[in-house]
């Protein structure tokens, strides 16, 4: 994106930040900055409150490297979960879809990402190494028997779902793909829960 020279006055430079949401251009952004001030300046102001607070308090659990406000987040907190059993999905809001199958009881690792070499995504973008120690030094106390890889079915999810794989495999673990009912091409976020869980259930093991 080409340098822009930093807006003299607030409503230039308020502009200018809601630019930083996917899909808002010159002219959404000029909209929402002015239905903020002519009629709501309260909403304003929680908004601006909610994302200085969320910014300095959420971080990512040292477990799963989901968004958390804590050090170990709920999911990977809850003892009634079985951590030998690892979900392995894109992003927090993938999560959630598995999640609400109800059909998935053990714990998650979110990669915040995928493989994608066009966009300068690559292992150490998707915080490879720490998969990689989440599976091989557990501090749950408790290996991993089974990895779910539940990445989506575009050709990055398929080939981050691949990488994974390959390496996982090499190393002597199991691997299984979520399997029938997802579309081809198609994003966690946007399945049923019906089609998602039925997708777990009939996961098969990799290679
Ligand atoms: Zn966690």
């Amino acid at each position: 994106m080409a340098r822009q020279e930093v807006p003299q006055d607030a409503l230039g430079r308020l502009v200018e930040a809601l630019r930083v949401l996917p899909g808002v251009g010159p002219k959404s952004a000029q909209r929402m900055a002015f239905y903020l001030l002519q009629h709501d300046r309260n909403g304003a102001a929680v908004l601006a409150q909610s994302l200085g607070e969320a910014v300095e308090k959420v971080g990512h659990c040292a477990r799963c490297n989901t968004f958390s406000e804590t050090e170990i987040c709920s999911t990977c907190a809850d003892g009634r979960r079985d951590p030998s059993l690892l979900c392995i999905v894109e992003t927090p809001a993938d999560q959630v879809m598995v999640e609400q199958t109800l059909s998935f009881k053990g714990n998650y690792f979110v990669l915040m990402g995928r493989i994608s070499p066009l966009d300068g995504m690559g292992p150490n973008e998707i915080h490879f190494d720490r998969l990689l120690n989440r599976i091989e030094s557990p501090d749950t106390g408790v290996l991993v028997r089974e990895v779910v890889l539940a990445t989506n079915f575009t050709s990055e999810g398929e080939a981050t779902a691949h990488y994974i794989g390959e390496v996982l495999k090499i190393k002597g673990i199991k691997v299984t793909r979520i399997a029938r009912g997802i579309p081809v091409g198609g994003e966690l976020e946007y399945v049923d829960a019906g089609t998602l869980a039925r997708a777990l259930m009939d996961r098969r093991t990799v290679g």
